[in-house]
């Protein structure tokens, strides 16, 4: 089954790391707890076909009840958001050295539930650290505004509160760094939580709560709970004890949520998916260029929202583009996510290798030139070749949905205008790239590219200082920097008269 072109390591199975299914529970009001039916959820490595890897409990609608009331009790009459910003930056400091402490052992469980690389999980698990002591560092200062211009009898403050109990679901892919991403500053904002992660890769999220937990955050501030999308989720969008909703994943469930959290007027921040260009002038240095499109598209087997799935090159640069990253494509190492010298391991779960292959499929189908890649590595677990299309028509499907896979379309430009016009062809605005050596240029094009998180000559990196988020139908709401805070803030307006006698209303 293995391609004669894409070198692939056979996923081991007797590797000491996974001798011993990890059975985890749920965290609610500081205590570790089953689900009351009793019932789990079992997961199968998907990079190690049918080995069983975790078990977590399988939450009912009572039990995240219980946690959306913990996370109010403890907002309504707990320590937490009375505390002082330095007592509550000591813990989320602690949690963050707490989490890089543990890095090994969080890396391996995403390695095993995700399919992800152990390498790139490492990478995920020391973010994940610096994103809670930036916060940390953060929650300190934050302000809200005086106004003493209001002339000789008043004065007013805009004062910042935390918004209350925040009900946050993440997706599979990247589910340490995604909830840290927004955890470490709702608790910085004196928020208290209710996490859900997904069903296929609830560990580190568990484990990340229960280190906080060691570190002193009070019961009831940081609870997770377990299971699938439907009834948990949708109780911690629809319930009225949540005050805010924060959802990662797709559009078609980011459409349900918004919906529910719009019965009750809560606030809402929304993540969604993404079909991001990477546009490539001809003046580029395209060895940096061809090197960056690849990681972007083809690391973690394409399974990451901001991944650059639709390639717009300038023509004079295509066909060394396409060489290039055809001769990319095919020093890839695939397989074994535990392996260290493996560049990509396997996607989630064979439903969604199926989802890619239908894509691939339909994209031969309606005549884009497949020019690497296209199929299956291997009959063990999920593996997918990295896969290029060229002459790729703008409504194809795979011009147009989020395949969420390996697959990169390709098209090409003449002037500028037409590069942007490709680029933001699209219902989403998540995510784009320019490459150019002439940075005015550059400049010019990023500015007209609607898209929330943006790079011009680099890929994929970013900084907890730099506030994240998707324009058109890729999001709302900004996560990370100072926008995060606010993003878990209320301002209240507080008008204060400082001489109330001085103008009665009835003499
Ligand atoms: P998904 O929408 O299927 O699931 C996301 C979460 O929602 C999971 O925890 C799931 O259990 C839960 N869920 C499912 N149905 C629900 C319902 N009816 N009510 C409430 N919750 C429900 O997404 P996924 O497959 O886990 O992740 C892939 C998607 O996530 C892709 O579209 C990707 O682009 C997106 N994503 C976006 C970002 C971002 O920051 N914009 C980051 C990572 C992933």
């Amino acid at each position: 089954m293995s391609s004669q072109r894409t070198a692939f390591v056979e996923p081991r199975r007797e590797d000491a790391r996974f001798t011993q299914k990890r059975r985890y529970q749920m965290l609610i009001d500081g205590k570790s707890v089953e689900a009351e039916s009793g019932e789990t959820i079992t997961r199968e490595s998907p990079a190690y076909a049918d080995l069983v890897v975790s078990e977590i409990p399988r939450a009912t609608k009572g039990d995240a009840e219980r946690a959306i009331l913990a996370a109010r009790h403890a907002f309504d009459e707990g320590p937490w958001p009375r505390m002082s910003g330095s007592e509550r930056s000591r813990i989320l400091a602690r949690v963050g050295e707490a989490i890089y402490e543990h890095r090994e052992e969080l890396a391996v469980i995403e390695c095993l539930e995700v399919g992800k690389t152990i390498r790139q999980a490492r990478g995920e698990m020391g973010a994940s650290a610096e994103f809670w002591r930036y916060a940390a560092g953060h929650a300190q200062g934050l302000t809200g505004e005086t106004h003493n211009s209001l002339g000789d009898n008043a004065i007013g403050l805009m004062l910042r509160e935390p918004v209350g109990v925040v009900g946050i679901i993440t997706p599979w892919n990247f589910p340490l760094l995604i909830g840290s991403e927004r955890v470490p500053w709702a608790l910085g904002a004196g928020c208290t939580v209710v996490v859900k992660p997904s069903e296929f890769t609830s560990g580190s999220t568990i484990r990340m709560a229960e280190l906080a937990r060691d570190c002193g955050l009070p019961d009831g501030v940081f609870n997770v709970i377990t299971g699938y999308g439907d009834p948990v989720g949708q109780l911690l969008a629809e319930h009225p004890a949540t005050d805010f909703l924060s959802f990662t994943g797709s559009f078609r469930v980011g459409q349900i949520v918004g919906g529910l959290a719009a019965s009750n007027i809560k606030r809402v921040g929304l993540e969604l998916g993404g079909k991001g260009p990477q546009i490539i002038f001809a003046d580029s240095d395209l060895e940096a260029a061809s090197d960056a499109v690849a990681r972007s598209i083809f690391g973690v087997g394409g399974q990451a929202c901001i991944a650059g799935s639709r390639l717009i090159v300038e023509a004079p640069a295509r066909e060394e583009m396409l060489e290039r990253l055809t001769k990319i494509a095919d020093k890839v190492v695939i397989g074994d996510p535990l392996d260290e010298n493996v560049h990509v391991g396997s996607l989630i779960h064979r439903p969604h290798l199926e989802k890619v292959e239908s894509y691939v499929n339909a994209g031969r189908k309606a005549g884009a030139r497949l020019v690497t890649g296209g199929e299956r590595l291997s009959n063990v677990g999920n593996y997918y070749a990295p896969t290029i299309f060229d002459a790729v028509d703008t409504d194809m499907s795979i011009a147009r949905d989020e395949i969420f896979g390996p697959v990169l379309a390709t098209f090409s430009f003449e002037t500028p205008e037409q590069a942007v016009a490709l680029a933001n062809d699209t219902q989403y605005g998540l995510s784009a790239g320019i490459w150019s050596r002439d940075i005015t240029k550059a400049m010019r094009t990023i500015r007209q590219v609607r898209a929330g998180r943006t790079w011009i000559n680099s890929a994929g990196g970013g900084a907890p200082e730099m506030g994240i988020g998707g324009f058109k139908q890729s999001g709302i709401g900004r996560e990370m920097g100072h926008y995060g805070f606010d993003e878990y803030s209320t301002f209240k307006n507080v008008f204060m008269g400082l001489n109330p006698v001085s103008t009665p209303w009835v003499e």
